[in-house]
């Protein structure tokens, strides 16, 4: 397939300037109006977050009917898979497209995920309640939420993937991590959102693991603060000291309410708030470097909101953290921002069925 681009010259940085310049890609986006070739199949596109689910179908026509409700966490433990089965007929409804049409559903999720008998079951926190107990306050007890199985039973072809996965793919197919539209063959994705997650491919190969649940980098152990708490459980992980809703948490004592505070602090010159940014900036740093030293991947992008809301700031000092550590490692490395931009994740799921 042939995608379309656009380029947008407005974020040049020193440290990718004079290779994109040499490949005249820098931040290339997919223009609106994306449309598989003539002649192609529909396809149908789940994106599942702890919070809402989006289903869209996707066809010669372009990207259309689309849907998105909070996810389901009542009821019965194949509550949400039964919710995307009824969303993907609704979706084709609004598209004006026949259900049995659709060729391919790609699913993009958050994780992590546990394998019954092969087949994907969700044990995400935000949505099993059975993981922490009552306290949590979610309305289930499910240990799991069944995915992959009743899809396969209502749809011919389904993929399921981690949504650090399918962000990666899409980089890789449109964004920041290919070069004249062959996807590089060492790379990764990381996002800095709510959570903290990662897509990694090496030798080419997109990494999965015995669950598909490589690259929930997130849960890297790096502190013993007691003031970071994440939602698996653990304490002190980087996703607990650094994520959207970890800052919140963490900072909303010392004044600010929240990540757009405190980086508002910061822009106006408050030494407390540029301080606890550069905090934040040596943890991500750190994980990147652990991520480049042990895999050795040629590029990183990052996407997600609170990156993407501050990249003009935060994107000169992560790659300052890691510029000239171990250079035999790491010199070989670009850090640069999500070539999707916000529109990462809404072309995860695409990515994995075309
Ligand atoms: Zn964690």
């Amino acid at each position: 397939m042939t995608a379309v681009y656009q380029a947008n010259h407005g974020e040049a940085h020193p440290f990718t300037t004079r290779f994109y310049n040499k490949i005249n890609m820098t931040n290339n986006v997919l223009i609106d109006g994306f449309k598989l070739p003539a002649g192609s199949a529909p396809v149908a596109c789940v994106d599942i977050g702890g919070t809402k689910v989006a289903v869209n179908v996707v066809d010669d026509h372009g990207s259309r009917g689309t849907i998105t409700e909070p996810t389901a966490t009542s009821g019965h433990s194949d509550a949400l898979a039964r919710q995307i089965i009824r969303m993907v007929g609704q979706s084709c409804d609004a598209a004006d497209v026949p259900v049995q049409r659709i060729a391919r559903v790609g699913v993009s999720s958050c994780g992590p995920f546990v394998l019954n008998h092969g087949m994907v079951e969700l044990a995400a926190p935000n949505i099993c309640g059975g993981l922490a107990g009552k306290a949590r306050g979610l309305p289930n007890d499910w240990q799991t939420a069944v995915l992959e199985a009743p899809l396969h039973a209502a749809f011919a072809h389904v993929r399921v993937e981690n949504d650090g996965i399918g962000a990666l793919e899409a980089e890789r197919r449109w964004g920041a991590l290919q070069v004249d539209g062959v996807p590089m063959a060492n790379c990764a994705y990381v996002t800095w959102s709510t959570g903290i997650g990662t897509g990694l491919c090496v030798d080419g190969r997109v990494l999965r693991g015995k669950n598909g649940n490589a690259g929930h980098a997130g849960h890297l152990f790096v502190s013993n603060n007691s003031d970071a708490l994440c939602g698996c459980g653990n304490m002190g992980d980087v996703e607990s000291l650094i994520a959207g809703n970890a800052i919140a948490r963490r900072f909303s004592a010392l004044g600010y309410a929240d990540a757009a505070a405190l980086f508002v602090a910061a822009y106006s010159k408050d030494t407390k708030a540029i301080a606890l940014i550069d905090e934040l900036c040596e943890i991500m740093g750190r994980m990147l470097y652990n991520l480049i030293v042990t895999l050795d991947v040629q590029r990183i992008s990052i996407g997600g909101s609170v990156y993407w809301h501050h990249r003009a700031y935060l994107l000169p000092r992560l790659q300052a953290y890691v510029q000239g550590k171990l250079p035999a490692l790491t010199a070989g490395c670009e850090i640069v921002s999500a070539g999707l931009g916000e529109r990462v994740g809404d072309f995860g799921a695409l990515a994995l069925v075309v």
